[in-house]
């Protein structure tokens, strides 16, 4: 089981030009297994408030619980895909697999069942001793993903995670991310500024807005799973795009 709740934060960032306010009395609940949007505008505060949730900044005030307990740093039971991939150059695919599990003193023998484990889950068979730069971004993205997997988090933050990646690579990557996260049942909250992309994902899309950055509304997306292409096209989903789209039009 895994919940996350965040309560009232708020962050401000000081800087030459003034005073920007990143959140104001920003708050949200995830339940166990919920996939969760946070989708804004580039600059609303949504990659600040992913990293204050794992704990990887801290907000003037407020609180983030995950199981009731305050979150006050990264610990591995929260994993974190960033958008630029960030995998170790130096190690091979198998190597960024197992770092965190080698943090942890994992044995060899558990590290390479969990890491094989996770190659086949994220479809990298073959990859294994290829090092990041001989990959795609959609093949570093997957390396991503099971890395952040492997020290089997309850809970997974990924910010922009397809931010990077051509616009087909990236409805593959969508897909994938469904299937493991039906296989994995992590609760996810995750960063995005397009809407299809919330919309074909989430349980809920949390609307967020800049200056200061404020929650704007949370819907619920309807659509049963498994999703797949044919929900992209159903009307149901082109009316809630374009509700999106005008909420956010209409407090830019
Ligand atoms: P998003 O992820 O939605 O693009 P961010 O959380 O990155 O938004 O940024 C929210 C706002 O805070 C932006 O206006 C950004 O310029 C500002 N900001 C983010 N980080 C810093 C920082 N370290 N110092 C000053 N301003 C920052």
């Amino acid at each position: 089981m895994a919940s996350i709740e965040a309560r009232n934060l708020c962050k401000t960032y000081e800087s030459s030009d003034g005073n920007v306010i990143a959140l104001q009395d920003v708050s949200l609940k995830v339940t166990d297994s919920e996939f969760v949007s946070i989708l804004g505008p580039s600059g609303c505060g949504k990659s600040t408030l992913l990293r204050i949730v794992d704990g990887l900044a801290n907000a003037d005030s407020g609180e983030v619980l995950m199981d009731g307990k305050p979150i006050e740093r990264p610990t591995q039971e929260r994993g974190f895909v960033f958008q630029s991939f960030n995998l170790f150059p130096w190690r091979t695919v198998r190597g960024n697999i197992e770092f965190g599990m080698e943090i942890k003193g994992a044995s060899k023998s558990e590290r390479k069942s969990v890491s094989q484990r996770l190659i086949e889950l994220v479809g990298l068979q073959g990859f294994e001793r290829k090092y990041p730069y001989e990959l795609s971004g959609g093949m570093q993205q997957r390396v991503g993903i099971a890395r952040a997997l492997a020290i089997d988090p309850a809970v997974l933050l990924m910010d922009e995670p397809f931010g990077a990646l051509d616009a087909q690579t990236r409805e593959d990557m969508q897909d994938e991310l469904l299937r493991i996260w039906a296989a994995a049942r992590k609760t996810v909250l995750f960063v995005t500024h397009s809407i299809e992309e919330a919309i074909y994902l989430s349980d809920r899309v949390m609307i967020m807005t800049p200056r200061p950055g404020r929650i704007l509304a949370v819907l619920d997306i309807p659509f049963a799973r498994p999703r797949s292409e044919s929900h992209r096209t159903l009307p149901e989903f082109s009316a809630l795009r374009h509700d999106i789209h005008s909420r956010l039009k209409a407090v830019r």
